[in-house]
Order: structure tokens, then C-alpha cells, then sequence
């Protein structure tokens, strides 16, 4: 089985995180494959700017998730995915989806309707726990 190892980022800007719609009308967060000699935190960073054109700051490590999935265009092919998630912190606000990768809409989402868009639980406990940091006094 292909084993993939993926970063993406839980980017916030005061009560609102950062999330992008695809094609299908799934919301979803920024992410993507790690490539050679990237460190995770840097696969990270440069897949919220390629996605979404926001530069940002990692805060924290929020955790991992996995999860197996099949080949959209070959059933027969099972990819094993672990994606690393990183509390961010924006610079601003200005966001632009990256259309040719599916992406129609990036936009900063207040955290109290962000748990509701994310589809996967393993997800909304790691969005969850970086809301939890956000409301924070310290923050
Ligand atoms: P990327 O390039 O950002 O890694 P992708 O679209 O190629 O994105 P995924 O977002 O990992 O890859 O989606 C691949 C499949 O896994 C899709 O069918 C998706 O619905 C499913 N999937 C995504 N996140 C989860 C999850 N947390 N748990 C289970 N299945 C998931």
C-alpha cells in the first residue's frame, strides 16, 4: 500500500479560521504532500500559501490523523495517509483559492461554524483542540 505523508495548517486570524471550498462544495482545510527534504513545518507553510496565498506563522503541533483511502481512478489502489496539523497564525486576511487544483473559494470562517463544515470527526478533534488554543487568554 502507498504510504503518503501529508502537513497542512489550522490557520487562524482572530475568531475565524482559514478554509477552502472545492469544486464539489466540500470544505475543507489546506494541506498536501510532503516533498523531499521539507521539514513538516515547512510542507505546511508552503501548501497553506500555495492553496490559499496566505503567508502565516505555526504557532503549535496539533497532532496527526490517518486514514486509508482508495484511488479515485483505480479502486484496486488503497494509499495510506498521515497528515501532520499545525496551529497557524495569519498575517492577514486576503486569501485566494488555488483554481487549477479544484479549489473555488478560501475564506477566514468564524470558529463557531467551522466544526460544523469539517466532514471527518478525526478532523473536528484537531480543529476542536485549535479552537481550544485560540480562545485561550494567552493568545
Ligand atoms: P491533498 O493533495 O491535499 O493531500 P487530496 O484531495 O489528494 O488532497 P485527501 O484530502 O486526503 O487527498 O482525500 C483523499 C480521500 O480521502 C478523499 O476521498 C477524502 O474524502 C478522504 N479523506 C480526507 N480526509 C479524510 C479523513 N480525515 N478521514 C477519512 N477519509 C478522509
Amino acid at each position: 500500500m502507498k504510504k503518503i505523508v501529508s502537513a497542512g495548517g489550522i490557520v487562524s486570524f482572530h475568531n475565524t479560521i482559514l478554509m477552502l471550498k472545492k469544486f464539489n462544495g466540500d470544505w475543507v482545510l489546506p494541506k498536501g504532500k510532503a516533498e523531499e527534504g521539507e521539514t513538516l513545518e515547512q510542507t505546511a507553510l508552503r501548501e497553506v500559501f500555495e492553496e490559499t496565498g496566505v503567508r502565516a506563522e505555526i504557532k503549535d503541533y496539533l497532532g496527526e490523523i490517518e486514514y486509508a483511502y482508495k484511488n479515485s481512478w483505480n479502486e484496486n489502489l488503497f494509499a495510506q495517509k498521515t497528515v501532520h496539523w499545525f496551529l497557524m497564525a495569519a498575517k492577514s486576511m486576503s486569501c485566494t483559492p488555488l483554481r487549477n487544483e479544484g479549489f473555488i473559494e478560501a475564506r477566514f470562517v468564524h470558529v463557531d461554524r467551522v466544526l460544523e463544515l469539517i466532514r471527518y470527526e478525526d478532523e473536528k478533534e484537531i480543529v476542536a483542540k485549535a479552537i481550544e488554543h485560540i480562545a485561550s487568554p494567552e493568545n
